[in-house]
């Protein structure tokens, strides 16, 4: 078993995983006439006004896109009742202003 199947993932995720395709530097390598780059999956997230990413192993990305996923839905969600409860607010204030 290997390190990363041992790990428990978080049930939600705040960020994005995006495949990042870049060179590495070696002027001898493939990627350097920029035709073939190499591409990694990592967990892009935006820390302190700066973005930040988290390199992923082939078999965590499954795990840490459904973490990203719920964390979407349930910030959705959020957003949601948040917004029913401002209009619920504002709906009773207009209704209070017409019976007076
Ligand atoms: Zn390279």
């Amino acid at each position: 078993m290997t390190r990363s199947t041992r790990t428990r993932f978080p049930r939600m995720i705040r960020g994005s995983v995006v495949v990042q395709r870049r060179r590495c530097g070696k002027q001898s390598c493939r990627c350097a006439d920029g035709e073939q780059l190499h591409e990694s999956t990592v967990l892009s997230y935006s820390a302190g006004g700066r973005n930040k990413t988290v390199m992923l192993a082939a078999d965590e990305i499954e795990a840490v896109r459904t973490g990203v996923k719920r964390y979407r839905s349930a910030q959705a969600a959020l957003e949601t009742e948040g917004n029913a409860g401002l209009d619920a607010l504002i709906s009773a204030r207009a209704s209070a202003r017409q019976a007076r």
